[in-house]
C-alpha cells in the first residue's frame, strides 16, 4: 500500500537537477569537474534590479499583493508586449506568476481536462510532460527530426492530432535544441491549430537569446487567429539572470487569463511582493546588458560549434537561440544515462542526458558557463568521443 497518489506514479524527478547535484558533490570532494549542466545564466542579477527590490523591502512592500501581481508590473509587462512584440493586451489578460515554470503549469491546468491530450514536440523541455501528467491530462510526444532543425512541421502536427487533442506546446527559442521557429513555420502550425481549435502554449522564455541575426517571432503575432488561441509565456529568469527571483508572466485570451487568475488565487497567491518591484526595474531599466550577455553567449556558442564539428562520432545542428547544444550521440551507441555517467565519472565532464528531453541518443551541453570551463570540458569530451 502506498500513500502516494496514483497520478504521481509515473512522474520522474528532474534529471537536469540530478546530474548537477552529482557534479556538485564531486566538486565539493575536490574533483576538477567541468560542468555543462547549467540551466541558468552564469551572470549575477544587475545591480539596479537588486536595488529596486531592496528599496521595496525598506518601503514595507512586504504584504500580499493582488494574486496575479501588482498593477505596476502588469503594466510594465503589457508595455513590453506592445513595444517589443506589437501585441496589445488588457491588464486583465496578464498575470505575474512564480517563474515561467509556474506560468506553464497554470496554463495547462486552466485548459486541460483528464483524458485531454497535449502535443509536445521532442526534444522537449524536461518539465512539460510531467506538468501535463500532474494536471491529469496526457502528453502526446511527437519526435521531430534533426534534418528539420528539430522543429515540428505542420504535417507532423496534423498527423498527431486526435479527437482528444487540446493543446500544443511550442518552445522557441528551444531548450534543449536551440532551434528558433520562423514566421512561416509558425503560420503553418497556427493554421492547423486554428482549424482544429487547439490551444497553443508558446513558451518564449529565451526570446532575447538569439544569434546570427535570427529574429524571434512571438506566436501570437502571426495572425489575429493566432492571438486568440495562443497563451504566451515569458519571464525574467533567463534574460535578466533572475532565476532565483521566481518571476514569470503570462498573456492569454480573456477566458483563459481569468481561469489562471482563479487557480493562482487558490494555490500560490501572488509572486513575492518585493521581487515584483525588482521585476519592474528589470523591464523598465537599462537593457544594454542584454546585448553584452548575448555577445558573450554568442562567442561561446561559436567556439563550441567549431569544436563540436571537429569531434568524431557526434552530430550537431547549429543552435540559433537559448544557450544549449543538443549533441546527437547516436553513433556512440550508449544510452544517454550510461553515457553521461561515464563522462562524469571517468572524464570529469557533467552533461545532461538526452533521456530527460525525450531523445535518448543525445546529451545537452549548456554554454552558460565560462569559456575556460568550456575549453577544458570539450578537450575531455573529445577524448571520450575518440575512445568510443
Ligand atoms: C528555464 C526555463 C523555464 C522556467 O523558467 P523560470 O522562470 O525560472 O521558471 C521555462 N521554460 C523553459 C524552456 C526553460 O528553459
Amino acid at each position: 500500500m502506498s500513500f502516494i497518489a496514483e497520478k504521481f506514479s509515473e512522474i520522474a524527478p528532474s534529471q537536469t537537477l540530478a546530474i548537477t547535484a552529482a557534479a556538485k558533490k564531486m566538486r565539493d570532494e575536490g574533483q576538477d569537474v567541468a560542468s555543462f549542466g547549467a540551466g541558468e545564466p552564469d551572470f549575477d542579477t544587475p545591480q539596479h534590479i537588486k536595488d529596486a527590490c531592496i528599496e521595496a523591502l525598506q518601503d514595507g512592500k512586504t504584504k500580499y499583493t493582488p494574486a496575479t501581481g501588482i498593477p505596476e508590473l502588469k503594466e510594465a509587462v503589457a508595455a513590453k508586449f506592445l513595444l517589443e512584440n506589437g501585441l496589445e493586451y488588457e491588464e486583465s489578460q496578464i498575470s505575474i506568476n512564480c517563474g515561467a515554470k509556474h506560468s506553464c503549469y497554470n496554463a495547462i491546468l486552466a485548459c486541460c481536462d483528464p483524458e485531454d491530450e497535449v502535443i509536445i514536440p521532442a526534444p522537449y523541455w524536461t518539465s512539460y510532460p510531467e506538468m501535463v501528467r500532474l494536471s491529469g491530462a496526457e502528453p502526446y510526444v511527437v519526435e521531430t527530426k534533426r534534418e528539420n532543425g528539430w522543429k515540428l512541421t505542420a504535417d507532423e502536427f496534423e498527423e498527431a492530432i486526435s479527437g482528444r487533442t487540446r493543446m500544443l506546446i511550442l518552445n522557441s527559442p528551444n531548450n534543449p535544441t536551440g532551434s528558433v521557429y520562423s514566421k512561416e513555420e509558425l503560420e503553418a502550425l497556427v493554421e492547423v491549430a486554428e482549424s482544429e481549435d487547439i490551444i497553443i502554449l508558446s513558451d518564449e522564455i529565451y526570446e532575447k537569446l538569439v544569434y546570427n541575426d535570427k529574429k524571434h517571432v512571438s506566436t501570437a503575432t502571426v495572425s489575429e487567429a493566432a492571438k486568440n488561441l495562443t497563451i504566451t509565456i515569458n519571464g525574467l529568469s533567463k534574460v535578466y539572470s533572475m532565476t532565483g527571483w521566481r518571476l514569470g508572466y503570462t498573456a492569454a485570451p480573456p477566458e483563459i487569463a481569468k481561469a489562471i487568475g482563479i487557480i493562482q488565487s487558490h494555490t500560490t497567491s501572488n509572486p513575492t511582493s518585493f521581487a515584483q518591484w525588482g521585476g519592474i526595474a528589470a523591464l523598465q531599466g537599462d537593457q544594454n546588458m542584454i546585448t553584452d550577455m548575448v555577445e558573450e553567449y554568442d562567442m561561446r556558442r561559436q567556439y563550441m560549434m567549431s569544436r563540436l564539428q571537429g569531434i568524431k562520432n557526434v552530430d550537431v545542428v547549429e543552435p540559433e537561440g537559448a544557450f544549449y547544444f543538443l549533441v546527437d550521440t547516436t553513433k556512440i551507441g550508449l544510452n544517454s544515462m550510461n553515457l553521461t555517467e561515464k563522462l562524469l565519472s571517468r572524464y570529469l565532464v557533467a552533461a545532461v542526458p538526452g533521456a530527460a528531453f525525450g531523445y535518448d541518443q543525445s546529451i545537452r551541453l549548456s554554454y552558460a558557463t565560462s569559456l575556460d570551463i568550456i575549453k577544458k570540458g570539450l578537450d575531455r569530451f573529445e577524448e571520450f568521443c575518440h575512445a568510443h
